[in-house]
């Protein structure tokens, strides 16, 4: 979430809300809208992405397979029945939709959520969650696990999901959705498929596991987060904040740990992802400013990167 100062979009006046007057700073009238961004779906192979996202407004995202969630926003229909909520960090825009999502749960006859957090977070979660089952005198069937950096936790069939570091103004985690790829075994590779099939049918393990990082989620992060987990370069599809744009906007973007365009630029050459999908635009820059911003200072990654959040 950015600080409050950053996004004074409304003033309070006479009990209503009106929008402030745009500035000179090339801002479209689209900067201003009501909460509740525009949910996009995107498909790479097996794997299809839905999800929202603008700064300080909500982020949520959802992955199939396996289903799960990467942070909740303030909550929304489409994670209903997501069985895993990974959050990347405490700030509302990411985490308040939990336990409005479990109390949907409840009304849904849903079987247990399971909430994994960072450890740091977890007791302030906790206790906002018991909090609002308090209030609705309701009882949510949830278990809340705290993660570490490195830890893993399987999510389906062949699918774990690994927590990594980022670099944010309070506890944070990313998070890598891992496949085991199963392939002919190195040694094989040259037989015929008679062959192998002799080798299988006679018990011989013929295939191997490789294991493949398919997606990545850094949540909020600065750009320190290239350091602390260089495998997201490597990542298949890499989803990354982008909350900043014009160059004045640089001190922000490293004062509130947000990746700023330059970031990207920066390392345009490192990122080897088959899709980068960025999201988290601050309300100050349209999308379509960021997508002029790519063709121009990013043409060579240009056709691998998709845009989430409206
Ligand atoms: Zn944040």
């Amino acid at each position: 979430m950015l600080g409050r100062s950053s996004s004074p979009r409304f003033e309070h006046a006479k009990g209503r809300l009106h929008p402030l007057k745009h500035s000179t700073t090339g801002r479209r009238p689209d900067s201003v809208r009501r909460s509740g961004g525009a949910v996009a779906s995107l498909s790479f192979g097996d794997l299809r992405i839905e999800g929202s996202s603008r700064a300080g407004d909500e982020t949520w995202i959802r992955l199939h397979p396996p289903g799960l969630a990467f942070d909740v926003g303030r909550g929304a229909l489409e994670l209903s029945g997501a069985r895993d909520l990974f959050l990347s960090h405490g700030h509302l825009d990411h985490a308040l939709g939990v336990p409005w999502l479990l109390s949907l749960g409840v009304m849904h006859s849903a079987g247990p959520t399971r909430v994994l957090c960072p450890a740091a977070a977890a007791a302030d979660l906790e206790a906002l969650i018991e909090a609002a089952a308090r209030l609705e005198q309701a009882t949510y069937k949830f278990e809340l696990q705290p993660l570490e950096a490195g830890d893993r936790v399987e999510v389906g069939r062949d699918l774990e999901v690994e927590a990594f570091a980022v670099d944010h103004v309070v506890p944070a985690l990313g998070y890598h959705l891992l496949r085991h790829k199963r392939r002919l075994a190195e040694k094989y590779r040259g037989l015929s498929s008679e062959d192998v099939a002799r080798l299988k049918k006679s018990g011989s393990a013929v295939e191997e596991v490789a294991l493949e990082i398919w997606v990545s989620y850094c949540g909020d992060t600065g750009p320190q987060v290239f350091e602390l987990e260089p495998r997201l370069f490597e990542s298949q599809v890499l989803l990354l904040e982008c909350t900043f744009l014009h160059s004045d906007r640089r001190t922000h973007s490293a004062d509130f740990k947000h990746i700023h365009f330059e970031d990207l630029v920066d390392r345009a050459e490192r990122f080897r992802n088959r899709a980068l999908v960025l999201h988290h635009l601050s309300r100050r820059h349209s999308v379509s400013d960021l997508r002029a911003a790519i063709e121009e200072r990013l043409p060579a990654l240009s056709e691998r990167i998709h845009l989430l959040g409206g």
